[in-house]
C-alpha cells in the first residue's frame, strides 16, 4: 500500500515554547526524507492546546527552520492545497469526525466534571491504585454508554460540558509496525480512553486533530520523536475506527537525544549547567522574560549545526563525518536511524563548527565577521575583515571566538598583559626594540616575506636572541602573548601603525627593574 504512495511528510510542532534541538532534528529527518524521495515537506502547527500556547513560539519555529535551511513546501507561512495548516484555524473540521466515531460506537460522550474526576483519582490513590478512565469505569460514569439517549441529548442541549472519549477496546492486542523499531505489540487493556474532543473550548485534542489532519493532508510517513510511541496504538485504532487503514501512514519513531552523561533526555538544565545551548536560536520568554541561549548567537554556522544534528541518531554506514545538506539528502535513510538514544556531546558540536570554520574562504568569513566587527565599532572593508578572520580561523571554533583572536588587528594595545611585560619589558629589550624600530622604518615593501627576511638578517647580524626580539615586538603590537606570527601582524597593520605601536610602548610603559 504505502510503498507506492507519493511521499508527503509533516513536521507538526506545538507552539509551547522555543523549539528544542530534538525537535529541529525531527524536522531535519522529515526534510531529508522528503527530499530524498522527491516528496513534499509540510509544516503544520498543532496549537489546539490553548493552555500551553506560548506567544512568539510559532515565529521562533519558522525562523529556526529558515536558519537551518530546512525548506517547507506546504504549510504555515507557505500555504498549499490543504490550507489552513494551523490547527486552531481548522477547528470547524474536527467535531464532525469526533461525532462520526460516537455514531460508529468507537467513542462516547462523557459528562464528568473536573471535580468528579479529581475525587475519583483520589479514591483510587487512597486504595493504592492508579486511576485510569477505561473499560472498567466508563459504564458506571455519566457517559453516553450509561445514560439514555434522551438524557445525553438533554444534557448537551442545556449546555453541560462534555468531552468525547475514545472507547479503547478491552484486552485486545494491537499489532504495529515502526520503520525504526520494527514490530510492536500492545495490549489495549493497558491503555485508557483518551479525550478526543472538548466542548469547553470547542477544540479537538492532539490525537484527534493529528490523525484527521494527517489523513486530510495525505501524509504518507509520520516521522516523529520517540515520546509519541505510547500514542501509536491509539493512532492505529483511530485509523481503524475511521475506516482509513488503507491510507494509514507508515510510522518512524526517532530515538531520544540524551544528556552528555548518557542517562535521560537532554534538557535545558543540562545546557545551562555545562554551558551549551539546547535551542537553535536565542529565546526570550514573553511571559516570564526567561532567556535561553541559541546555537546561532553562540557562533555556530547553520551548516555545522545541521551536520552535527544529522549524525545524532543516524549514521551513514561509513566513516564520513562532514556532510553538506545535499550529501545528507543523498545518503539519508530511515533504516540507518538507530533505535537507541543518541548522546549529545557539546565538544563534538564545537568540533563540527571548527571544521566548517577552517574550510571557509576569507570572503565567507567576512560575511559572518562584519556584523561582529560593527558591534565593536570597527568599520572596515570586507577584504580586511575576511583577511583578519582568515589568518586566525585555524584557532577558532565559533564565530564568537573571532573577536578575541583578532581584535589587536583593529585596536592598538594600550594595556599590556602583566606576565608578558614582566618577562620581556626589561634588560636590553627596550633598547633593542628602539633599534628594531629603525630597521622597520627603513623597509618599503612591508609584505610578510620581505619584512621577515630583513628583520631576521638583522637579528642574526647583531647576535640577538630571536625569541627575545619577537616577543618584545609582540608586546608592542598585540599587548599580550597571543596572536599569529608577528609578520602576519606587521603586514596586516602596515608600517605606520607598526611604528606607532612601538612608539606607544616605548613612551608609556616603564621597563621592569
Ligand atoms: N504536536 C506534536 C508535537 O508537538 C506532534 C507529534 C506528531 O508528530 O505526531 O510534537
Amino acid at each position: 500500500m504505502s510503498q507506492e504512495r507519493k511521499v508527503r511528510v509533516r513536521f507538526a510542532p506545538s507552539p509551547t515554547g522555543p523549539l528544542h534541538i530534538g525537535g529541529v532534528r525531527t524536522a531535519l529527518y522529515n526534510y531529508l526524507f522528503a527530499r530524498r524521495h522527491g516528496g513534499t515537506m509540510i509544516l503544520r502547527i498543532e496549537d489546539t492546546d490553548s493552555q500551553r500556547f506560548v506567544p512568539g513560539a510559532e515565529e521562533y519555529i519558522l525562523e529556526s527552520l529558515k536558519w537551518c535551511g530546512i525548506e517547507i513546501d506546504e504549510g504555515v507561512g507557505v500555504g498549499g492545497p490543504h490550507a489552513p495548516y494551523r490547527q486552531s484555524e481548522r477547528r470547524d473540521i474536527y467535531l464532525k469526525y469526533a461525532k462520526q466515531l460516537v455514531e460508529s460506537g468507537w467513542a462516547y460522550y462523557a459528562f464528568d466534571t473536573a471535580e468528579e474526576l479529581d475525587a475519583l483519582r483520589k479514591e483510587y490513590e487512597a486504595r493504592g491504585e492508579t486511576f485510569a478512565y477505561n473499560y472498567s469505569i466508563r459504564e458506571k460514569q455519566p457517559t453516553s454508554l450509561s445514560l439514555s439517549k434522551e438524557e445525553v441529548a438533554a444534557r448537551i442541549a442545556r449546555g453541560d460540558q462534555w468531552v468525547i472519549r475514545f472507547k479503547m477496546p478491552e484486552n485486545e492486542i494491537v499489532e504495529m509496525d515502526d520503520l525504526i523499531r520494527g514490530h510492536v505489540e500492545v495490549n489495549t487493556s493497558t491503555l485508557d480512553d483518551k479525550v478526543l474532543y472538548k466542548s469547553a473550548d470547542a477544540l479537538p485534542t492532539y490525537h484527534l486533530a493529528n490523525i484527521v489532519d494527517d489523513r486530510l493532508m495525505e501524509v504518507s510517513h509520520v516521522i516523529r520523536g520517540e515520546e509519541w510511541l505510547p500514542s501509536l496504538p491509539l493512532h492505529y485504532l483511530l485509523y481503524r475506527a475511521f475506516g482509513w487503514t488503507d491510507l494509514q501512514p507508515r510510522f518512524a519513531h526517532l530515538p531520544l537525544l540524551l544528556k552528555p552523561t548518557g542517562g535521560g533526555k537532554l534538557s535545558k538544565r543540562d545546557g545551562d549547567k555545562m554551558g551549551f545551548p539546547v535551542f537553535p536560536l536565542f529565546w526570550k520568554s514573553p511571559a516570564t522574560g526567561e532567556t535561553a541561549r541559541g546555537y546561532r548567537e553562540d557562533g555556530y554556522f547553520p551548516e555545522a549545526f545541521i551536520n552535527m544534528l544529522a549524525l545524532l541518531g543516524w549514521n551513514p554506514g561509513t566513516e564520513q563525518e562532514l556532510f553538506t545538506m545535499q550529501e545528507l539528502i543523498d545518503n539519508f535513510s530511515l533504516e540507518r536511524v538507530s533505535k537507541s538514544g543518541a548522546r549529545f556531546q557539546p565538544d563534538k558540536a564545537k568540533w563540527f563548527n571548527a571544521q566548517y570554520m577552517h574550510r571557509k574562504t576569507d570572503a565567507e568569513l567576512a560575511e559572518v565577521y562584519q556584523p561582529i566587527l560593527r558591534e565593536h565599532g570597527i568599520e572596515v572593508s570586507d577584504e580586511v575583515a575576511g583577511k583578519a578572520a582568515g589568518i586566525m580561523k585555524e584557532r577558532a571554533q565559533l564565530t564568537t571566538d573571532l573577536w578575541d583572536l583578532t581584535s589587536y588587528f583593529f585596536i592598538a594595545p594600550t594595556q599590556y598583559e602583566e606576565k608578558q611585560t614582566r618577562k620581556y619589558w626589561k634588560g636590553d629589550n627596550p633598547a633593542i626594540l628602539r633599534e628594531l624600530r629603525g630597521v622597520l622604518e627603513g623597509i618599503d615593501d612591508f609584505s610578510k616575506e620581505n619584512t621577515e627576511r630583513i628583520v631576521h638578517a638583522w637579528i642574526e647580524e647583531k647576535g640577538y636572541g630571536m625569541g627575545q626580539v619577537m616577543n618584545t615586538l609582540r608586546l608592542a603590537l598585540v599587548g599580550a602573548g597571543k596572536g599569529p606570527g608577528m609578520y602576519d601582524v606587521t603586514e596586516f597593520i602596515g608600517r605606520e601603525e607598526t611604528l606607532r605601536r612601538i612608539d606607544y610602548l616605548l613612551d608609556n610603559l616603564k621597563p621592569a627593574e
